[in-house]
């Protein structure tokens, strides 16, 4: 039912988050994706420059191997061609000397003119007839239409002409002819001596899959535009292929990217001629398997690069979140899920930043009275409970545009943000101590809760956000005050005369633990006597004998000494200092005097009475009864049990409790009946007005006949004139004490007999 209830406010409490994300800081997480962005860029700018880097060095490479192998490519093929002039030069010298007798068949059977490449050596006559050929059963065929023989007819200094590949009318295969002319020896034209190759042989004998891999080229052509042999990749070498024109353009080329005009593919290409002769070679490296390792990397590259920018996202947007999430718990109090006291110094710095001292911006310090009394007696979760329900109302009255926060145990802080900030942070004010006129219900019980408020207005440009936080608490203090007594809800604004009274109070609690660690306190004593003035006993009165204000009396330092908690250790000095000199004056003086000392109630409540006066009996051997514990009324009307019980030791160990200044307080003649105490001190008060007054008269006369009915001892204080004693004396027996008789004395001046 409870567990209902509270969910119930905390789900009504639930737009507090979004109000609550509108006032917290932008600074918060953005930091950690921009540092993943970061992150991302530079790792895509270096993984983009290592690819282009490693892209420049494989073609470098790639480029450069071309060269390479072009250069040891030409060294083949001057050495191939050279091999076919030998045969053609051995010929053309062999005929020409001897025309008659040149026998091609019987040279070729003797291997004479059979050349490893040579697959047919021709001699052909000066008007173009096959005169000899080693293919053996050659047709006869006239070659005077084939270029070489035109060429060899016109120029008698034309040398070794290397032909374009043909289709052999005698061999019927394709081949490429080497030929030069031949001379009569008056050097007309005699005719051409054709040594034919088979075109495969220029390029195949050097293809190697290794160094020039699948998709890699070679090709020889001539200076005179033919494409002689061209080989690629796996596919046999061929004569047949681009006009050699169609290399023109990569004349000089040193590993130029070339995209082939045959297979469209895109190589790496290097251009190198044979200085001997009219032949150039071109080497071709496939651009794709040249540059696939780099390709590979680059992929690989481009992988990583993705891989670490997904991770590193994730990551950055796991961790916002989280942050996010953590920065959420670390602002928000988790019993009431209303900003807590870091977001509200937080929200309060940026807002005072950009409102300035414009008394635009107010704040109302709210405090519970009494929550630690509930917390105390009803436990913590009943507490909580609370706590949840003053959240929820206090919510219901701010608002969805102010800010409320909960910045300690029963402490909530609202702000102000208005034209008139004061007077609205008063009109707030009034309206939530009327919210708190309805009691809260928990557990089948109504509870009345009082609130105490303080507000404090931004003017001042010194003012930081603890400050104001400050000035709203001790105007909340002040309310306090002011609300106690009646029990009743408070506000109240702050005054810079309140920090004076805290800077005065802070003073005198230094001075004052001073004052006890110094040993500044001093006793007197008082007479307690018989109406003839014989001493009955004596106070114990403490003085404070200040260093630079003189001796201070009791009225102007014991009620700080009680709110500090000080008349404490004050009070335990006065028990010893009181006990130690009875004890000397019981050892001189035979008379049964009595001590009395003033208890205050923060002793009974907060330190140890009992221990220290059963030690003190004890140590200075003093009979209990003779002991006097005058307290005031608030304490024997206090209902807490600790009090009580303490009382009731002290009863116990037979130490008498006295009700002093009776008929200041409720004063009620009913607690002389009920309470459990040994005897009544009468106020000077009444005493004053006897006997002139009759209202006091007869009050003193009933109480001093009521006293004496209930068989509770009884002293008359502020006894001041003859006429009083006068008066008093028809009553007998009667105990005073006054300035008729003494003053309070120092222990030396006391009428009581001494060791001579
Ligand atoms: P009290 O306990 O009622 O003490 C009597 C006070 O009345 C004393 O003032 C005393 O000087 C004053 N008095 C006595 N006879 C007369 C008289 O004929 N005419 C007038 N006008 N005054 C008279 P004192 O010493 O200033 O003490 C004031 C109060 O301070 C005490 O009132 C007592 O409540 C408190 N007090 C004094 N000493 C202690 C102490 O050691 N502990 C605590 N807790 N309170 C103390
Ligand atoms: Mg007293
Ligand atoms: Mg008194």
């Amino acid at each position: 039912m409870a567990d209902a209830k509270s969910g119930q406010i905390r789900s009504g409490l639930k737009d507090w988050e979004q109000r609550v994300g509108r006032l917290r800081p932008a600074q918060s997480v953005v930091w950690i994706p921009a540092v993943a962005i970061a992150l991302i860029v530079s790792i895509w700018v270096a993984a983009i420059v290592r690819i282009q880097t490693e892209g420049r060095e494989a073609r470098v490479t790639a480029a450069a191997s071309t060269v390479e192998l072009a250069s040891s490519f030409s060294a083949h093929i001057a050495k191939t061609v050279h091999d076919a002039d030998m045969v053609v030069r051995w010929v053309k010298f062999e005929y020409e000397r001897s025309p008659a007798t040149f026998d091609l068949a019987a040279y070729d059977q003797r291997g004479m003119i059979s050349a490893d490449t040579a697959l047919q050596v021709t001699i052909v006559g000066p008007n173009g007839d096959v005169l000899q050929t080693t293919t053996p059963g050659g047709k006869q065929v006239n070659l005077s239409d084939r270029r070489h023989f035109l060429i060899h007819q016109a120029n008698p200094e034309a040398g070794l002409y290397i032909s374009q590949p043909v289709l052999g009318r005698v061999s019927n295969q394709w081949t490429l002819q080497f030929t030069r002319r031949l001379n009569n020896p008056d050097g007309s034209f005699a005719g051409v001596v054709v040594v034919s190759e088979n075109p495969d042989f220029l390029t195949d004998g050097f293809y190697n899959l290794d160094t020039l891999g699948p998709r890699g080229m070679l090709a020889v052509i001539s200076d005179n535009g033919y494409l002689l042999s061209r080989r690629t990749g796996l596919g046999k070498a061929s004569p047949v292929g681009p006009p050699a024109a169609a290399y023109r353009e990569l004349v000089g080329a040193k590993g130029r990217v070339f995209s082939d005009p045959v297979d469209h593919v895109r190589r790496f290409v290097t251009y190198r001629h044979i200085s001997q002769y009219p032949v150039a070679v071109i080497v071709g490296l496939s651009e794709r398997d040249a540059l696939a390792g780099y390709q590979h990397a680059k992929v690989l590259y481009l992988v990583m690069a993705a891989v670490i920018s997904v991770l590193l996202l994730t990551a950055a947007g796991f961790i916002t979140v989280m942050m996010g999430k953590l920065q959420g718990l670390a602002e928000t109090d988790s019993l009431t899920g209303l900003p807590n006291r870091h977001l509200l110094t937080q929200t309060l710095r940026r807002r005072m930043d950009a409102t300035g001292p414009s008394s635009r911006l107010a704040m109302l310090y709210i405090d519970l009275d009494n929550f630690k009394k509930i917390n105390d007696t009803l436990g913590h979760k009943t507490g909580d409970e609370l706590l949840l329900k003053v959240a929820h109302r206090l919510a219901d009255v701010v608002g969805k545009e102010r800010l409320l926060a909960r910045i300690g145990g029963d402490e909530f802080v609202i702000l102000v943000e208005d034209d008139n900030a004061a007077r609205k942070a008063g009109d707030l004010a009034d309206v939530v101590i009327k919210a708190f006129e309805r009691p809260f219900v928990m557990r089948g019980n109504s509870y009345l809760i009082c609130v105490s408020i303080g507000i404090a207005v931004h003017r001042n440009a010194v003012d930081n956000e603890f400050g104001l936080l400050t000035q709203a608490d001790l105007a909340m203090y002040a309310a306090k005050e002011t609300g106690k007594p009646a029990n009743v809800s408070q506000h109240c604004t702050y005054t810079p005369a309140l920090s004076e009274r805290a800077l005065h109070d802070i003073e005198r609690h230094q001075e004052l633990q001073y004052a006890i660690i110094n040993r500044e306190f001093s006793l007197e004593y008082q007479p307690i006597v018989s109406l003839d003035g014989e001493l009955r006993g004596v106070e114990a009165l403490v003085r404070w004998r200040h260093p630079t204000k003189g001796v201070l009396q009791p009225a102007e330092f014991i009620p700080f000494a009680e709110s500090s908690g000080f008349i404490v250790q004050i009070g335990e000095f006065v028990l010893e200092q009181a006990c130690q000199d009875f004890r000397e004056w019981q050892d001189t003086d035979p008379r049964p005097l009595t001590l009395s000392i003033n208890v205050s109630p923060v002793q009974l409540t907060t330190g140890n009475v009992v221990r220290a006066v059963t030690r003190c009996l004890n140590d200075y051997m003093i009979e209990p009864d003779r002991l006097q514990l005058e307290v005031t009324e608030t304490v024997v009307l206090d209902e807490s049990a600790l009090v009580r019980t303490r009382l009731e030791a002290l009863r116990r160990a037979g130490v008498k409790i006295l009700l002093d200044d009776f008929g200041t307080g409720y004063s009620s003649l009913s607690n002389l009946v009920n309470l459990s105490i040994d005897g009544v001190k009468i106020d000077r008060h009444f005493t004053r007005g006897v006997p002139a007054k009759k209202a006091s008269s007869a009050m003193l006369t009933h109480l001093i006949g009521l006293t004496r009915d209930l068989g509770l001892s009884l002293v008359i204080e502020g006894v001041e004139t003859q006429q009083q004693v006068a008066w008093l004396s028809r009553f007998g027996d009667v105990t005073v004490q006054g300035f008729y008789f003494s003053k309070p004395v120092p222990a030396t001046a006391l009428p009581i007999a001494r060791a001579a």
